[in-house]
């Protein structure tokens, strides 16, 4: 034993230890910085002091398809831009694109760049929909009991105070609600308005066995500092109230407001602070999907919210071509610790009209998580889970009391959400086999196989 011991303390090279790593492979710390939007033509003028401006972020943001099909112009391929304009011609959501995100994306290979393919729909790579698959899958306006106020779960709930976003992701499963009303989808309006605030607030206080409010909506970015103000001081005077998150996308797609729009910032830093004296807890979340959102003005961004003490947490939904592989999602975890934020969730896509192309299957996600944990600290490992069609919640994806990798069918129970129901989940046709697509064209093999799936789940549940 002592033998041993002196060894190791000789000159001889430590050979069981570990190498130390080449630092350049350390790609989690390799942001992108410089003026990377130089290569736009629109952009190629612009100083670093104006593209770091929230202001000039927001008042040059395209919120129209042709302006945006404008700015491609000598970009791309005309095929390209005619793929796109047919493809927003299809979409459920509307087109919004800041300055920043669109010079993230690397136009030389639009089709395969992944911030392209969740902001910028092609019509060449829609699939049609799952049969199963309903607008508002996720039932939050069946749960809703004042409108824009889902309380689904026991203690917590999520209140839509606004209806507009900073940027519209293709994906999004509130499709139904955000946005302006498209081609494809006339929308249920949550636009901000005072008279239904109060009545979700007089709901809030009203229920005792509430203490945690989602404030999400839209977007949280999109509430005036004034606003920020408002919602924080209505929710922590309620004493039954002890958490609150507010959820963006902003620093994802336009870190510059937290840069430059003090009061905004400031607003928010004052309700955390307000809390923390009456010991509740007040955090962001936020939404990256791709390591390559994450840039040095991202970081210089947190590191604000970092010195005021905000605890930032983030989810990804998991998407095909844009994150669905162990090593763009470890990369991806890898980068938020390292600007600070806590990866929380990776949602498993939900079923969303129009976004077919987007989604995976339960497997993928499962092969991922497993990979990705070990890869850095426990608490910065994000879960993995299926947002439960039907409303049964956020489930741990690896729980199922069924899954049949060859029909796609997965079935979940919420026994503290919604107890005795069964929930089921349907991978995307085109990971499936083509015989067992073909079966999925027909509604009696469709019955068929809900049926079997439901049945096998029920053999299970204790
Ligand atoms: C996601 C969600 C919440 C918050 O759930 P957590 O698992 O605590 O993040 C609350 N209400 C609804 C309706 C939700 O979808
Ligand atoms: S920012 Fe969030 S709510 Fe808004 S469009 Fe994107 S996913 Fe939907």
């Amino acid at each position: 034993m002592q033998a041993t011991s002196l060894k190791v303390l000789s000159n001889e090279p430590l050979l069981s230890l570990k190498p130390a790593v080449d630092p350049s492979t350390l790609t989690h710390k390799q942001l992108v910085e410089g003026r990377f939007w130089g290569h736009i033509p629109a952009y190629s003028e612009i100083s670093e002091e104006q593209f770091l401006d929230h202001a000039w972020q927001s008042k040059h943001t395209i919120t129209k398809v042709s302006k945006l099909l404008e700015a491609l112009q000598g970009l791309v391929s005309p095929a390209f831009i005619q793929d796109a304009e047919l493809g927003f011609h299809r979409a459920p959501m509307s087109v919004r694109v800041s300055p920043y995100l669109l010079s993230l994306i690397d136009w030389n290979d639009p089709y395969n760049d992944p911030l392209r393919i969740q902001f910028v729909p092609v019509a060449s790579r829609l699939l049609p929909d799952h049969p199963q698959l309903h607008l508002d899958s996720l039932h939050e306006q069946e749960d809703a009991p004042v409108p824009g106020l889902t309380h689904r779960y026991p203690d917590k709930a999520l209140f839509l105070p606004v209806d507009t976003c900073p940027v519209y992701c293709r994906f999004c499963t509130r499709s139904y609600a955000v946005g302006i009303d498209t081609d494809e989808v006339e929308k249920v309006n949550f636009r901000a308005n005072e008279e239904r605030w109060k009545r979700a607030y007089q709901y809030i206080a009203s229920r005792p066995e509430l203490e945690d409010i989602v404030i999400s909506g839209g977007d949280a970015y999109n509430l005036r500092a004034q606003q920020i103000s408002e919602i924080g001081e209505a929710l922590l005077a309620m004493p039954n109230i002890r958490r609150m998150r507010f959820a963006t996308k902003g620093p994802a797609v336009m870190p510059q407001k937290i840069l430059t729009d003090h009061a905004w910032v400031d607003a928010l830093t004052a309700i955390v602070e307000k809390g923390r004296k009456l010991h509740k807890e007040v955090v962001l979340h936020t939404h990256f999907n791709h390591p390559r959102e994450i840039t040095a003005i991202t970081q210089a961004a947190l590191n604000k919210l970092m010195e005021r003490g905000i605890t930032v947490r983030n989810q990804t939904v998991l998407q095909r071509d844009v994150n669905d592989s162990p090593e763009t999602m470890t990369l991806l975890v890898k980068r938020l610790g390292h600007v600070n934020v806590h990866p929380y969730y990776v949602y498993v896509h939900d079923l969303v009209k129009g976004v077919e192309d987007l989604r995976t299957s339960v497997d993928t996600a499962l092969h991922i998580e497993k990979n990705v944990r070990g890869a850095t600290a426990g608490f910065n490992t994000p879960m993995f889970v299926v947002d439960a069609p039907g409303g049964g919640g956020k489930r741990d994806a690896h729980s199922y009391e069924y899954y049949d990798r060859e029909t796609g069918i997965s079935v979940y129970t919420a026994p503290s959400v919604k107890p005795g129901q069964y929930f089921l989940y349907f991978d995307p046709l085109h990971q499936l086999s083509t015989a067992t697509q073909r079966r999925w064209s027909s509604p009696t093999e469709q019955d068929s196989m809900i049926t079997t799936a439901i049945a096998k789940a029920k053999e299970r549940v204790r």
